[in-house]
């Protein structure tokens, strides 16, 4: 069924980010009550459900075949109580889609699952490859045809084609092929392998259940269906996982850590731990450093639910400064609605968020935002204020100026719509209406992260730098040629 949805979202016109990833594996010989891998999947694609709204699916084997289930809208709608009984199964994968380099359509629903002469294979990816388009194209001159426009489509065919060389070798053989960020569950009939790409830049990490084990995007799924958070996978490593439990090894040569930083500014939930780094450590600790970098007198402090929460406190806390609600989000507006322009989009905003008069009215306010990367939301914001009764408004945002676009699968906007890109930061004070404006330097972010970690290192800039971990074939200054 060719169901084709134009979605727009209340971030059409933001960043998006692409996809959360699981994957379960219950020990048969522990077997004590009948396998619902299906239902634990569920449990943690909730969880992760902030990773992408468009569709949602899950893959499940019985030990002798996958069959997998999938379809546009959230969690909750796509899955009921009767259709994961149907999902009978010891291993299952999951995965939750905010599509970049493809669009919302069902044809690009995860898991995608390949059933060809030796075996079925299900893969869930999160990340973004760079060389989507000559593999694709290597594959169609070998007789492969396609029906998506995922690039998760080249990953399982490329597996399937090596796949009687054995599974190791299929799998480090395509991992070698692919370029990107990748965070990959994929599952055989009798397994589930778990993939990071060579520079980590997508996370993805272990866990304990009582009776078998988990791959997540985030341990926050790990922690909603009572499992035990055991490691990240670490950058270049693939993990198989079966009776025999789990089996590590490298791939390919070592690069550097380069784990997506915009993880710890927006994507991630707060009481995740990626790479060792509790986020919203991370986000109280980027407010601290703002606060030090760029204080201003007020009366308030304030952040934009509900990822600027973090940082507002850390904000507050260094500077001494009051914090407050200040403004309500609508809790209902999670999800996927229509709003086909520009002018529709911004209206949405005052839908979306509304301020505290008691919190602002008579104040200087100071507002701390994770990002601005249109300047859509700022804007609208700081009417909202204005509106409520606030003095002064001072913007403050916990990341440097959003200049560049990403390729490694978060949706940015192309150069030319992010206003850092064209603006500095008195023409952005300016644009946006604000009485000040300040970013966190890109030192000030490292020196966050770092005193959350010490021992952190190597991470993802290229939207706020330009700088990419690896080449992007025809990208030259932001721009694709
Ligand atoms: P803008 O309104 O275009 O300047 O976008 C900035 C706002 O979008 C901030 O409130 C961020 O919290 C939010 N944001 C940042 N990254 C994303 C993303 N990938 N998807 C949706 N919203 C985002």
């Amino acid at each position: 069924m060719a169901e084709q949805l134009t979605v727009e979202t209340d971030g059409a016109e933001k960043l998006h980010e692409k996809c959360g990833v699981l994957g379960i594996y219950l020990n048969r010989r522990e077997r004590t009550t009948p396998f619902n891998a299906a239902k634990l999947a569920y449990y943690g694609l909730y969880s992760l459900q902030h990773r992408g709204q468009e569709s949602a699916g899950i893959a499940v084997s019985n030990g002798e075949k996958i069959e997998v289930y999938k379809a546009m809208g959230l969690v909750a709608d796509v899955f009921n109580a009767d259709k994961l009984d149907e999902m009978k199964g010891q291993i299952a994968v999951g995965h939750v889609l905010y599509s970049t380099s493809g669009s919302a359509y069902i044809e690009n629903a995860q898991p995608f699952v390949n059933r060809f002469k030796l075996g079925s294979l299900a893969v869930a990816h999160n990340g973004n490859l760079v060389n989507y388009e000559q593999l694709k194209e290597f594959l169609e001159e070998t007789g492969s045809t396609f029906v998506s426009t995922s690039d998760t489509e080249v990953i399982v065919k490329l597996i399937a084609k090596r796949y009687k060389e054995g599974l190791e070798r299929a799998l480090t053989d395509t991992i070698q092929m692919i370029k990107g960020a990748f965070a990959l569950c994929v599952m055989t009939e009798t397994a589930l392998i778990g993939v990071r790409d060579p520079n980590g830049m997508r996370p993805l990490c272990l866990g304990k259940l009582e009776n078998g084990w988990m791959l997540a995007s985030e341990s926050c799924a790990i922690d909603a269906v009572g499992g035990t958070v055991v490691r990240d996978i670490r950058p270049g490593e693939i993990v198989i996982i079966n009776e025999d439990g789990v089996l590590s090894f490298e791939f390919g040569e070592h690069t550097a850590k380069r784990t997506c930083i915009f993880e710890y500014v927006y994507f991630a939930r707060p009481d995740s731990i990626i790479d060792g780094i509790a986020v919203q450590e991370a986000r109280l600790r980027m407010g601290a450093v703002l606060a030090r970098e760029s204080g201003v007198p007020a009366d308030v402090v304030i952040g934009v639910p509900d990822s600027g929460l973090g940082a507002a406190m850390g904000y507050a806390r260094e500077s001494g400064i009051p914090y407050a609600m200040g403004i309500v989000k609508n809790k209902y507006i999670g999800r996927t609605f229509i709003a086909p322009t520009q002018s529709e989009r911004e209206q949405l905003v005052f839908v979306k968020l509304n301020a505290m008069r008691s919190d602002v009215c008579g104040k200087r306010v100071i507002i701390i935002d994770d990002s601005i990367v249109r300047g859509t939301t700022c804007r609208r914001l700081i009417q909202i204020l204005r509106r409520a009764g606030a003095l002064e408004v001072h913007f403050r945002v916990s990341s440097p100026p959003v200049k560049f676009p990403c390729y490694f699968g978060i949706d940015t906007p192309c150069r030319a719509d992010l206003i850092s890109s064209s603006h500095d930061v008195d023409e952005v004070c300016k644009e946006i209406g604000a009485d000040s404006l300040a970013f966190i330097s890109l030192d000030g972010m490292f020196e966050a992260l770092k005193d959350c970690r010490p021992e952190s290192y190597g991470y993802c800039k290229g939207c706020f730098s330009g700088e990419y971990p690896i080449p992007v074939p025809g990208e030259l200054n932001g721009k694709r040629l």
